[in-house]
C-alpha cells in the first residue's frame, strides 16, 4: 500500500520584526499534532484539506505528524525549527514514505540559517534519502531559493492575492505526485530570481495588471512539451537573505535548459512591469480626511492599513492611523484589530460596560506610533474564537484569546491578545459588529481584506502612514545579507 508523509510546517519572517518566532508564537496560531491535522484542517479550504482528501481518494495509507503555522514575525528559534522539523523526520524515520507532500510558505528564515525550507527539505532527504518524491506547495510571497528547487522535486505556488486557492494548489501538487508514483513523469523543479527587491505590483490578483499578466504567460507554457507546471512568486521583501525577491518556477519532466529559457522569459516579463502597480497608497491625513467627509453610500469606506499589517510582520499595534481616525472623531466606525494584551485583560477585567481611561498599542516598538490614551467604554467581551468565513481560508479556525471591544467615541476598536491579520469579516462578527452597517471600517491588512470587505465596501482606501514593519518604503531598512545590486534600491 502505498503510504504518503503529510506535514505542514509555514512561516513568513519579517527578519525586521523584534518578535521572535517560538513555539509559542506558532501555539498562538495554529500547532496541531497527529489526530489533531485532520480534525482541525479537514473540510477546510488549505493545502492539508486538500491532501488529505487526495490521499484519502487514492486509497493511500497518510501520516500526519504535524502541522504548524505561525503569524509572521522575527526569525524562527532553533528551538521551535528543531521540534517541528524533528516531527516530519521523525515520522519519515519510523513509517519510510512512498511520497512526501509538504505545505510550506517559502520566506522562512531561521535565528541561525538563512533558508528554513531548505534546511528541512535538506533534514529530510538525509533520511529519505534522493528517490522518494517530494511535492511542496508555496505561498505567492515566497522566496525561492536553489536549494529548495533542487531537494523538492515538486514546487508549485499560490496563484491569488488574496489567496483563495489554497486546496486548488495542494490538489495540483498531489496529482504531480500520483503521476510520479505511477511512472508517468519524472519531475524536476527549476527557479530563477532577477535582480528585484519586489516586483509584480507585489502579487496582486484582485485587478487586471502585472501578475495576472505574467500568470497567462505562465499558463501559455503549460503545452509546452514536458512542463508540468509553472508559478510566479512575488517574494517576501522584508526577508533580509540572500535570494529575497520575486522568481518563476517551471516544473518540467526531466532537466533541460529550455526550461530554464522558459523561466527566465517569465522573470524577464517581472523586470519589465516593476514599475506598474495597481494600487496607489495615500497618506494618512488624506485617508482619514475623505473617511470623515464621504458622501452617504451603499456600505462602508474601508481603510486598510497597510505600513501596520500582521501578516507581514507588522507588530499589530502600531496606531498612527487609529490616533488619527479618533482625533478626527470619526463616527459610525469600526477597527480591527489592534493587538493589545495587557488592554483586553483590562477590559476583561473590569467587565461590560466599565469605562475605561488607558493607554492602547504602540507598546512593542513606539517609534511605529506610541500609546494612545483613550477613553472608552467596553462594548463587547469574546474569547475571540471562530471559524473564518472565508472566501480565504475559511473554515479554518482561529483562537485570538481574551478579546475587548472598546468604544472609543464613534469608534469601536477591537482590542485583541493574539496578532492576527484582519482579512475575514469574522473579525468583526463574532464581536457582534456588522462591519456592512459601518460607515467606516479600518482593517489591519494591506490586500487579503479585499477577498472579504471587497464585496461589500462602497471604496477601499490603502494607507501608508509610513514607518511601520510593512511600510512600501523599503528605503528605511538597512539590508546586510541581500545580494546586490538590485530594484529599487540600487537599480531603476
Ligand atoms: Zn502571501
Amino acid at each position: 500500500m502505498t503510504s504518503v508523509l503529510i506535514a505542514g510546517f509555514k512561516h513568513e519572517t519579517n527578519t525586521f520584526s523584534a518578535l521572535p518566532t517560538d513555539l509559542e508564537a506558532y501555539k498562538a496560531r495554529a500547532l496541531y499534532y497527529n489526530d489533531e491535522v485532520p480534525k482541525q484542517l479537514r473540510g477546510t479550504k488549505t493545502e492539508p484539506a486538500a491532501f488529505l482528501d487526495f490521499c484519502n481518494a487514492q486509497n493511500w495509507q497518510v501520516t500526519h505528524p504535524v502541522y504548524a503555522d505561525a503569524s509572521p514575525s522575527g526569525k524562527v528559534t532553533a528551538l521551535a525549527f528543531n521540534h517541528i522539523s524533528g516531527l516530519i523526520v521523525d515520522a519519515a524515520k519510523s513509517q519510510p514514505p512512498d511520497a512526501v507532500l509538504l505545505s510550506l510558505h517559502g520566506a522562512m528564515v531561521m535565528e541561525d540559517a538563512e533558508d528554513g525550507e531548505g534546511e528541512l527539505l535538506a533534514r529530510l532527504r538525509e533520511q529519505i534519502g534522493p528517490d522518494v518524491p517530494i511535492a511542496i506547495t508555496l505561498d505567492l510571497h515566497a522566496n525561492v531559493t536553489d536549494r529548495m528547487a533542487a531537494l523538492a522535486d515538486i514546487v508549485v505556488a499560490y496563484r491569488t492575492y488574496p489567496h483563495i486557492d489554497q486546496y486548488e494548489i495542494a490538489t495540483q501538487a498531489a496529482e504531480l505526485i500520483r503521476r510520479t508514483l505511477a511512472g508517468e513523469i519524472k519531475p524536476s523543479t527549476t527557479v530563477v530570481r532577477g535582480q528585484m527587491l519586489n516586483g509584480v505590483d507585489s502579487g496582486r490578483t484582485t485587478a487586471p495588471g502585472p501578475m495576472t499578466e505574467v500568470l497567462a504567460s505562465a499558463d501559455n507554457l503549460l503545452s509546452q512539451p514536458g512542463v508540468l507546471s509553472t508559478s510566479v512568486c512575488a517574494g517576501f521583501a522584508k526577508a533580509d537573505t540572500h535570494d529575497t525577491g520575486p522568481s518563476a518556477i517551471v516544473v518540467s519532466d526531466g532537466p533541460a535548459p529550455r526550461f530554464t529559457e522558459m523561466a527566465d522569459g517569465l522573470i524577464e516579463e517581472v523586470w519589465q512591469s516593476r514599475h506598474r502597480k495597481t494600487v496607489q497608497t495615500v497618506s494618512i491625513e488624506d485617508a482619514v480626511g475623505w473617511a470623515k467627509n464621504a458622501p452617504p453610500a451603499d456600505g462602508p469606506v474601508v481603510l486598510a492599513d497597510f505600513a501596520d499589517n500582521p501578516g507581514g510582520g507588522g507588530y499589530g499595534d502600531a496606531t498612527r492611523l487609529l490616533k488619527a481616525m479618533i482625533d478626527a472623531d470619526l463616527q459610525d466606525t469600526a477597527f480591527a484589530t489592534i493587538y493589545d494584551p495587557v488592554v483586553a485583560q483590562m477590559c476583561w477585567d473590569d467587565g461590560l460596560g466599565a469605562l475605561m481611561h488607558l493607554n492602547l498599542g504602540g507598546k512593542i516598538d513606539p517609534a511605529y506610533g506610541a500609546p494612545i490614551e483613550v477613553r472608552g467604554k467596553v462594548t463587547a467581551l469574546t474569547q475571540g474564537r471562530f471559524s473564518l468565513k472565508g472566501p480565504m481560508m475559511g473554515g479554518q479556525r482561529i483562537d485570538m484569546g481574551p478579546t475587548a471591544v472598546l468604544t472609543v467615541g464613534g469608534i469601536e476598536i477591537v482590542v485583541t491578545s493574539g496578532r492576527f491579520q484582519a482579512y475575514d469579516r469574522m473579525y468583526f462578527e463574532h464581536a457582534r459588529i456588522d462591519p456592512e452597517k459601518k460607515k467606516v471600517l479600518a482593517v489591519k491588512s494591506s490586500q487579503h481584506f479585499r477577498a472579504a470587505f471587497g464585496p461589500i465596501a462602497s471604496e477601499i482606501i490603502v494607507v501608508d502612514g509610513g514607518g511601520g514593519l510593512t511600510s512600501g518604503d523599503y528605503r528605511q531598512l538597512s539590508y546586510e545579507n541581500l545580494r546586490r545590486p538590485v530594484y529599487p534600491l540600487d537599480l531603476d
